[in-house]
């Protein structure tokens, strides 16, 4: 039988099984809504997130919820969690067996639960693992830069790595980056709204288009559609979609 998040969530508070358990004050659970079209993962506590418990309430988090302002996204409307649920001493990186152990023990179940239309990953740990889960080609650290902000598509699932918004915190010139790579979020939002007139979509409806392409472009990034500008849909459609 599926756990409830009350389950996980109690479990995680109590949790020993890796070594990061001996240096937490506290294990910090997911929030937000379930099920939600956007799961939103990041890495770990921050130091202020292990004493209070809470997620994404230090520098980072002030930085994230700038950053959901300005894609009009709202916490409550979301889910949001960690890869791993406990603190890393000195901040330093994960190890992939205590990536690994925490995945399997909540991260998968988080993950069947919310359901996410789009799973967004903070920083370079989280999108190199979630890539590998999902059967993504993994970038290097360097090439990873240019998959920022960029939607990617597999197993009926719409990933968008983004940038930490830690990097912030270390270089504040970093902020308008992290502007662009949310702002494909807005597009995510809703579906394209061509939908109803397309008659590219309606081939899909006969069969005729993969999966993939709509899952990329009618319910992901329509507004980079090579069809989406031509003349018919010009004349129909609302101002505001145009720019
Ligand atoms: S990081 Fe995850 S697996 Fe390790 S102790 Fe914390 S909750 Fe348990
Ligand atoms: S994304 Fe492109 S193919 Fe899909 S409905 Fe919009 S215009 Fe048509």
């Amino acid at each position: 039988m599926a756990s409830s998040i009350i389950d996980i969530n109690s479990q995680i508070k109590r949790c020993t099984f890796c070594r990061l358990h001996e240096t937490r004050i506290n294990a910090v659970c997911g929030e937000g809504k379930i099920p939600s079209k956007f799961m939103f993962i990041a890495q770990a506590p921050g130091r202020i997130e292990d004493q209070e418990g809470k997620l994404l309430i230090g520098p980072s988090g002030k930085v994230f919820d700038e950053l959901m302002n300005h894609i009009q996204l709202k916490r409550e409307n979301v889910y949001i969690t960690n890869l791993i649920k406990c603190f890393l001493p000195k901040c330093r990186k994960p190890r992939s067996d205590e990536i690994n152990t925490c995945f399997e023990l909540y991260l998968r179940k988080e993950i069947e639960l919310v359901k996410p239309e789009t799973i967004v990953t903070l920083g370079y740990h989280v999108s190199k693992f979630v890539f590998r889960q999902y059967g993504l080609k993994v970038p290097s650290r360097i090439g990873f830069r240019k998959s920022f902000g960029k939607l990617f598509f597999s197993k009926n699932r719409k990933i968008v790595p983004v940038r930490h918004p830690a990097t912030v915190v270390h270089q504040s010139k970093q902020l308008s980056k992290l502007i662009e790579d949310y702002e494909i979020l807005r597009t995510l939002k809703s579906n394209c709204p061509q939908i109803p007139i397309c008659d590219h979509y309606k081939e899909f409806e006969k069969g005729m288009i993969p999966y993939d392409y709509t899952g990329s472009f009618c319910y992901g990034n329509w507004k980079i559609c090579k069809f989406f500008r031509s003349v018919t849909f010009y004349k129909l459609l609302p101002y505001e979609y145009l720019f």
